[in-house]
């Protein structure tokens, strides 16, 4: 059903075969090197994304309803209302479709975030996870499977469609190439590969060394669920969930041509069977954090480091530089020292490792950061202090002229008394 909706999809966008994608068709799959555009769904996301991010400004601008006429209004209405039942439809459709065949998912990495994820993905599939440190008992707890990292062959016979990379950002090259050689005995035994997932806070080094190492028959997805064990406690309605289809198919998508709220017309679309099946299996994937409410947020990885040092390496170090002052709670604590202690907590509780992932493996913007707000230190506390020196100073005059005053009065009073 699913390839069905694809096709009512292609259709309603008027993409078929083009010359560029009838000739990859045509070409032993083994040798492409072409770079391709995010697919047509991306490119509906990022559309309904933008626009639900510039609806206030468009309401704005369409709020002129006085001079449409009442039967247009009830018409559009009905538009409406007939696109909210197809939806649901669909909706539908696409949850029973997902049910009817769920995914086998493998986490690699089983600390914080790893437990994190599996406990909600486990909902919608059968979970396998692997990691350094034993965590039998945890996984059990939560309904799944745990395999020792050391046995990397156990861990990919169990016929895993999906596996998720969690561990940390500094040990994630090392354990993407202890995988490798197993995983390529794999694709050669079975000549199939899993859909490989990363969830790095950084996902530039994470895509380079994905397509560095991972064999050809993997497809690779760069994502970063932009939430994690506190913000994420209560459930991930809301939270945006970024990712690249960073190569499907043996095909590697272009970075330049990301999304980034813009209109991409891909031109090229591929219809080989090979493709369409790996697109499912990615969509399947994705359908799972959307069905848990996530905002998907289609994304280059260049884009993400750009975005994410102004926004999540920021707060990890102001949480860790004021951690740093030993900040307890009073008695008296305001609204604001309590989000500040707040901030402490969140950012603390992570590990140093991913703190550190996060400037090593985006060290051009984390570096910049760092100094922009050395910068912006030394600015307030220059202009706290030229403050300070100006209100001493109109002090000292203040002083010099009632000094002066008091001096002039004193004076007269002297020579009143003389006088008399
Ligand atoms: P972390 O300290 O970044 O990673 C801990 C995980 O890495 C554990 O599973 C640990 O395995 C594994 N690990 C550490 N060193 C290893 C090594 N040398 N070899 C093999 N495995 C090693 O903490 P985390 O919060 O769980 O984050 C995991 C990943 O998720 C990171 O890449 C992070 O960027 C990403 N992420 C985290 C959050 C979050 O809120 N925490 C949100 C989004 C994405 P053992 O436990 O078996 O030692």
């Amino acid at each position: 059903m699913i390839f069905k909706n694809f096709g009512f999809i292609l259709i309603i966008f008027g993409i078929g075969k083009s010359s560029n994608a009838l000739e990859i068709n045509r070409m032993p799959r083994k040798h492409i090197k072409v770079t391709r555009q995010f697919d047509i769904l991306d490119s509906i996301r990022s559309r309904t994304l933008f626009s639900s991010m510039s609806s206030s400004s468009f309401s704005s601008k369409n709020d002129d309803n006085s001079l449409s006429p009442i039967g247009r209004l009830e018409e559009l209405k009905q538009q409406e209302a007939d696109l909210a039942r197809q939806l649901a439809e669909i909706r539908m459709e696409k949850l029973s479709a997902l049910r009817s065949k769920p995914l086998t998912i493998g986490v690699v990495g089983f600390g914080r975030f790893g437990q994190f994820i599996a406990k909600t993905l486990g909902q919608h599939g059968k979970i396998v996870v692997t990691s350094r440190s034993d965590y039998t008992d945890i996984a059990n707890d939560m309904g799944a499977e745990y395999v020792p990292l050391s046995e990397p062959e156990a861990f990919l016979n169990k016929n895993l469609d999906v596996i998720i990379l969690a561990t940390s950002i500094v040990s994630f090259e090392d354990t993407v190439k202890s995988l490798t050689p197993h995983l390529r005995d794999y694709v050669s035994k079975t000549n199939k590969g899993p859909l490989m997932v990363d969830v790095l806070s950084v996902k530039e080094h994470a895509r380079d060394i994905l397509l560095e190492h991972l064999p050809e028959e993997c497809d690779i997805l760069c994502t970063h669920p932009m939430f994690g064990p506190d913000s994420g406690k209560n459930g991930w309605k809301n939270l945006n969930f970024v990712f690249e289809k960073t190569r499907v198919d043996k095909v590697v998508f272009d970075p330049s041509s990301c999304l980034d709220f813009q209109n991409t017309n891909d031109e090229s679309f591929n219809e080989a069977y090979s493709y369409i099946e790996a697109m499912d299996r990615i969509e399947r994937f994705l359908s799972i954090w959307e069905e848990e409410g996530c905002r998907m947020v289609p994304l280059s990885c260049k884009s993400h480091d750009e975005y994410a040092a102004n926004s999540q390496f920021i707060t990890h170090l102001m949480g860790r530089i004021l951690g740093a002052q030993g900040l307890q709670k009073t008695p008296i604590d305001t609204k604001g020292f309590e989000s500040v202690l707040k901030l402490i907590d969140s950012t603390t509780a992570d590990s140093f490792d991913l703190f550190y992932g996060l400037y090593k493996f985006n060290k051009k913007n984390s570096l910049s950061i760092i100094h922009q707000l050395q910068n912006a230190m030394e600015d307030v506390v220059e202009n706290l202090q030229i403050l300070e020196k100006k209100d001493f100073e109109e002090h000292n005059i203040q002083l010099d002229l009632t000094n002066g005053e008091k001096q002039a009065t004193s004076e007269k009073e002297q020579s009143t008394s003389q006088t008399r």
